[in-house]
């Protein structure tokens, strides 16, 4: 599985380095991805950062 952000959509909340720290780290002001291919221990903490993102800028696939 695969995550990242969407760099013009995302509003810095950090809610997601939160949520899923092994995945999600903040940079510059928005949120990056920096661990892909998302370690399998992370992934329902990665899909739940997605999922509660108020601006949807998470895309997770594989
Ligand atoms: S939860 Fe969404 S808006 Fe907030 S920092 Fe993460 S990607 Fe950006």
């Amino acid at each position: 599985m695969n995550a990242s952000v969407d760099q013009n959509t995302c509003i810095g909340c950090e809610l997601c380095v939160q949520t899923c720290p092994e995945v999600f780290k903040m940079k510059d002001d928005k949120a990056v991805a920096f661990c892909n291919p998302v370690p399998s221990g992370a992934e329902e903490t990665c899909k739940q950062a997605a999922g509660d993102c108020p601006v949807s800028a998470i895309n997770v696939e594989g």
